[in-house]
């Protein structure tokens, strides 16, 4: 069996207003916490892929070094760098963009919620804005393609069109290669607090049909309980042979398919036997997964859902929802291991 172990050894520099993880405190674990992490799970699986960042990639000081460890310490593969980069560190240490590219790094995305008093406020950050557009400006100068992925929603939908324009622009002047793509996001971590003002299809500006995600398959909320409504199915979450767990700087372990939040606790490092505790996770058995197999998606949908409303989601995206509002209601939080 693979594993992949995601750890927030570092934290974060920002507090963005739709991170699907969720806020937490920055704690930088202890020295030693990568090995004992490791051995935890070595007797258990043949193949472990270890990442000592979990929300800003690269965010320690020696993120060189960190990452060579990262490689060296996992067993029998390797962990990826997917297209993610930190814009907090390309803007402010000029050693950082040549190690991406000593890493053959091509693209790296860039998240924006919209124009500069938007963007400081969702980040978390005064000079958000300003750091993403150098970030940009920096990556392109080195070769490396910058994606503008940008988070809509009711407040921000006509900025989120400006950006479009903005990116327009530069591509005809001096970034050809700039990509840019626009979503809703889920509605899970800290984006479910913004379900009040998430967007309406309708109120998707026309232009921006041509880059946002999946256009033609988007679905309202309306749609998704009609979907499910009749469907006496419990929810189900298929565990294969590759587990991937996101794990707390306290130790807490949870499978990466949601917020890291109380109810979807596997167990703790520093706390529990690792058998018991690798036996819970490979079989399902946690607290979250024994609530949810009790209810059926037409109970859920009864319970948590809008038949009215215009809100986008995806199908996924909505169940993923509707759980997580169950698992935090009064019937979803009794029992808590
Ligand atoms: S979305 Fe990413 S960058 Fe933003 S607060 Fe969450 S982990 Fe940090």
């Amino acid at each position: 069996m693979k594993l992949n172990l995601v750890v927030d050894m570092f934290g974060c520099p920002n507090r963005c207003m739709h991170c699907w993880l969720g806020h937490m405190p920055n704690r930088k674990m202890e020295e030693g916490a990568d090995r004992f992490i490791m051995d935890y799970f070595d007797p258990f699986f043949d193949q472990i892929a270890f990442y000592s960042w979990l929300r800003e990639p690269d965010y320690c000081e020696d993120y060189a070094e960190r990452w060579a460890k990262d490689l060296a310490i996992s067993k029998n593969t390797l962990p990826e760098r997917f297209e993610l980069a930190s814009f907090y560190r390309i803007v402010r240490d000029e050693k950082y963009i040549p190690f991406l590219q000593s890493l053959a790094v091509k693209k790296v995305q860039l998240t924006f919620f919209g124009l500069q008093e938007t963007q400081d406020r969702y980040v978390g950050r005064k000079g958000a804005f300003e750091e993403v557009m150098k970030a940009t400006e920096m990556l392109n100068s080195h070769g490396i393609i910058p994606r503008w992925q940008c988070f809509i929603n009711e407040e921000n939908r006509d900025e989120i069109l400006q950006l479009y324009e903005l990116a327009q622009g530069l591509r005809k002047n001096n970034y050809p290669a700039l990509e840019f793509f626009v979503h809703e996001g889920s509605c899970e971590g800290e984006n479910q607090k913004l379900y009040p003002i998430r967007i309406q299809k309708s109120h998707i500006p026309p232009a921006l049909a041509e880059v946002y995600l999946d256009y033609s398959k988007l679905m309202t909320e309306k749609d998704c309980c009609e979907i499910l409504k009749d469907n006496t199915a419990s929810p189900d979450f298929p565990l294969g042979d590759e587990f991937t767990l996101n794990i707390s700087n306290t130790y807490d372990v949870y499978y990466n398919w949601t917020h890291m939040r109380e109810p979807w606790v596997i167990g703790n490092l520093k706390k529990d036997e690792a058998e018991a505790l690798v036996q819970r996770m490979v079989s399902g058995d946690t607290h979250a997964l024994r609530r949810i197999r009790e209810c059926s998606w037409a109970d859920l949908v009864r319970r948590f859902g809008d038949p009215r409303s215009e809100k986008v989601f995806s199908l996924d995206d909505f169940k993923m929802y509707l759980i997580n509002l169950y698992l935090e209601s009064p019937a979803g939080t009794s029992k808590l291991l």
